[in-house]
């Protein structure tokens, strides 16, 4: 009998193009991964991946479609080209999940939340041709996440992707992490993470989660058996990893980290002013404590790992001075790479539901204009300056923020504070996503830096 088709396809925003010229900075579609695992052996898999290639039509039985907020818009383009041959689209992701009416609108059906409750149950009724608009359930536990079928990736990604953990009980108001994933930090079995970790091709991966060592001690041990186990199955591979700032208060686990093969750690820092990280409820950072900032980061880099800061432009809180001390605190300080990010309201949020209550969203023409909510558009009318007097300010303190030579020097700082030629190297490559982005060119076409370090 011959298989029947699933076609799952990953759609890109064009607004990200300049960040993805580096293959490093392109990571597998892991949910399409897990929804594969999923299925079984009596269909036939392709994935179609924009990272990669364009979308062209592929026949299928079914076709699973992925999106962000900032993808959804190419997702529905791509749906409309199955849904005119009858075929039926099923979309899943943050955005469909979020917004469900609208999704419902240009797809056959909306799969809301984990695909583990969802997908089995979407094609039991595929086959028993009685699907339905729309599915969803509860949040599972973590031992029914299967191993991500990861040889379905295209074969150029460099950086794979592995999940350990879901969910977060901080509810900061502008993420949507706790509207997708629920407020309860769940741990996925460590033997099941071990075992997923050793089916990846490439020798460097990225841990997904939103924060690997949650908020309590157990989450932290959860993670330490992670860097434990890595350690013991001599599992050698480089990683980055999402953080809350207390990652840099444990020294047992920043040694773990490191010797699993830790580089780099993504912190949200998202502002230096504590009005600020009030405004926003960042509670992590709050009880931290703005002043024990550059403390911590030090810690940090004194065990070999480098920090990726990512701060909010925007704020309500924000003037156009609060912006460029901003700008001038990131150069200043000792942290090795920095995402800036202009405040954008995701669906799901209290910040988005804020800013429709106050009128203050600026691109609303949608679906079109969801390709505008990444992170890199202005799309609201700020609190405390012009929409022209915050594109002004943002422009100057990206091109000082990003300048190539600034970079080379930080990567320099990053070596000697680290003393490891590739946590430098993986912090520097962090800059160089963002600095492509503001200069649309490669940096790294102009430095070859994987000669100097040795990397082929
Ligand atoms: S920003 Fe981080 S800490 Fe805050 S809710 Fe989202 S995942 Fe949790």
């Amino acid at each position: 009998m011959s298989k029947k088709k699933l076609v799952l396809i990953n759609p890109r925003s064009h607004h990200r193009v300049g960040f993805l010229i580096d293959k490093e900075s392109r990571y597998p579609p892991l949910g399409l991964g897990i929804v594969a695992a999923l299925t079984p052996d009596d269909w036939e898999i392709i994935l179609i991946d924009e990272n990669f290639q364009n979308f062209t039509f592929e026949d299928a039985d079914l076709v699973g479609i992925t999106s962000f907020t900032s993808t959804v818009k190419r997702a529905y383009e791509i749906a409309a080209s199955y849904r005119t041959h009858n075929i039926p689209v099923v979309l899943g992701g943050i955005h469909a999940s979020m917004l469900p009416e609208e999704a419902e609108q240009f797809v056959d059906v909306v799969a809301i939340g984990e695909a583990e409750i969802t997908w089995p149950d979407i094609l039991f009724d595929f086959e028993n041709n009685q699907l339905k608009k729309r599915y969803s359930g509860n949040l599972i536990t973590l031992d029914k996440v299967p191993q991500a079928t990861h040889n379905l990736f295209h074969k150029e990604y460099e950086i794979d992707s592995i999940q350990t953990t879901r969910g977060c009980p901080m509810v900061c108001e502008f993420c949507s992490v706790p509207g997708f994933n629920g407020k309860t930090y769940r741990t996925r079995p460590v033997e099941n993470v071990l075992a997923e970790m050793e089916t990846m091709r490439t020798d460097r991966f990225f841990f997904v989660d939103d924060n690997i060592v949650g908020y309590n001690t157990a989450a932290r041990n959860h993670a330490k058996a992670i860097f434990n186990g890595m350690i013991d199955r001599g599992i050698k591979k480089d990683w980055f990893c999402q953080a809350s700032i207390n990652f840099g208060q444990d020294e047992e686990l920043l040694d773990l980290a490191y010797k699993a093969g830790c580089r780099l750690v993504l912190i949200g820092v998202e502002s230096e002013k504590t009005d600020a990280l009030q405004s926003m409820n960042k509670r992590s950072n709050l009880k931290v404590g703005v002043d024990n900032y550059q403390k911590i980061f030090s810690i940090i880099q004194q065990h070999g790992i480098s920090v990726l800061g990512t701060f909010i432009m925007g704020l309500d809180t924000d003037s156009v001075n609060d912006i460029k001390n901003r700008a001038e605190y990131i150069i200043n300080s000792n942290i090795d790479a920095i995402q800036i990010s202009i405040l954008t309201p995701f669906p799901g949020t209290k910040t988005y539901n804020d800013f429709i209550k106050e009128g203050r969203l600026t691109a609303t023409n949608y679906p079109e204009d969801w390709e505008k909510y990444w992170g890199g558009d202005i799309i609201i009318r700020p609190a405390k300056m012009s929409a022209l007097e915050f594109k002004q300010v943002l422009q100057e303190a990206a091109i000082k923020i990003y300048d190539s030579k600034r970079l080379m020097q930080l990567m320099l700082r990053t070596l000697r504070t680290t003393k490891n030629p590739k946590t430098a190297l993986w912090a520097f490559s962090a800059n160089a996503h963002y600095h492509n982005m503001v200069f649309e060119t490669d940096i790294k076409k102009h430095i070859k830096l994987n000669k100097v370090f040795g990397r082929s």
